[in-house]
């Protein structure tokens, strides 16, 4: 904001999930608000202002979630959540995934009336997506006449789920991935594992995401046992395969295949695998069984699982499709030609 770089009464921080854009919006957050601000504006961490920000009491503050993530996460506080009086249909409803428009609402009183300190007020909506239509228009309204002293901060992984009318109001600030080494830097530090191989195929399954490759520790071996399951196309057994990967989560699983199978295609296409370097030589054997037009058209069709894999009626059959699907993407090659060879 001193040196120009933000201009005006919001921003949208907009870039691929587990990048680290919340983190950054709250250390934005931090600086600005920060009391006593060190080199290159950035928060001092001893202030006041910076403790009350760690301890998410900051009354000039406030931090917009789905209910569903505040429920389960330290990093966001609800407004006034202590001063409203408890609601029986609210306590037995499942935590809202989206940000409604009553919780927009109840910046009303944060934004227009004056702030508990002189300088700005700031609102960070994460993810920004989340907002349903009603909560969107609400917000609107707010962003086309911009109350003084007050900067937004919208962070989103999918900001073409955004209204336009909204986008065009933010200055839109693209927030990069990290460069690898950065990433596996952190990666090191913040993982309890120091398995370097490990962390390295977490950090490339993640798209070089480190906060996504951190959240992919924990299913790294339901993971390996996916990839061991489907990697040998000719042995794959669909129904055998349903029976013993039903109990992981379908929608981390429809994303391991749309992953398995983008490595696949981008083999054959050009050479280059992304998420796999560990299975890369495989890959490119595998690969070779493939027709990149059938490839294509199974990823089209698990985009359409994605939707689905919330919901699913029967996890097996539904795992069964896939695999019987996907079995037949190396069927035409496999008659005679590499029946049982590796
Ligand atoms: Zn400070």
């Amino acid at each position: 904001m001193q040196n120009g770089t933000i201009r005006g009464h919001a921003v949208l921080l907009k870039g691929r999930s587990g990048i680290g854009k919340f983190h950054f919006a709250r250390f934005l957050a931090k600086s600005l608000l920060c009391k006593n601000p060190v080199a290159d504006h950035m928060a001092c961490g001893d202030c006041v202002s910076c403790n009350w920000f760690e301890q998410q009491t900051h009354p000039d503050c406030v931090i917009l979630s789905p209910e569903a993530m505040l429920s389960d996460s330290t990093n966001a506080v609800q407004p006034d959540a202590e001063n409203s009086p408890p609601d029986e249909s609210k306590l037995k409803k499942k935590p809202g995934q989206q940000i409604s428009i009553s919780q927009i609402r109840e910046l009303d009183d944060f934004v227009y009336l004056s702030g508990h300190q002189s300088g700005y007020k700031m609102v960070l909506i994460y993810p920004a997506e989340a907002m349903n239509s009603a909560a969107s228009n609400a917000l609107l309204k707010k962003l086309e006449e911009p109350p003084a002293q007050v900067l937004f901060i919208l962070v989103s992984h999918q900001p073409q789920l955004l209204l336009p009318t909204i986008r065009s109001r933010c200055q839109q600030i693209a927030m990069p991935v990290p460069d690898a080494d950065a990433a596996m830097e952190w990666l090191r530090q913040s993982s309890a594992t120091h398995d370097t191989d490990k962390l390295r195929a977490l950090l490339a399954l993640s798209g070089y995401a480190p906060l996504a490759a951190l959240a992919l520790e924990e299913s790294h071996a339901a993971h390996r046992k996916f990839i061991d399951s489907i990697r040998k196309a000719e042995q794959l057994d669909p129904l055998a395969a349903a029976e013993g990967l039903h109990n992981l989560d379908l929608v981390m699983t429809v994303e391991w295949l749309q992953k398995w199978c983008y490595d696949l295609l981008s083999c054959r296409i050009s050479g280059v695998t992304r998420f796999h370097p560990d299975d890369e030589s495989h890959i490119r054997t595998l690969c070779q069984r493939i027709e990149p037009q059938s490839v294509l058209a199974y990823l089209r069709f698990l985009n359409t699982r994605q939707a689905l894999a919330r919901h699913p009626l029967q996890a097996k059959l539904f795992l069964e499709d896939l695999f019987i699907r996907y079995a037949g993407l190396f069927a035409p090659a496999l008659s005679g030609l590499t029946q049982g060879a590796d």
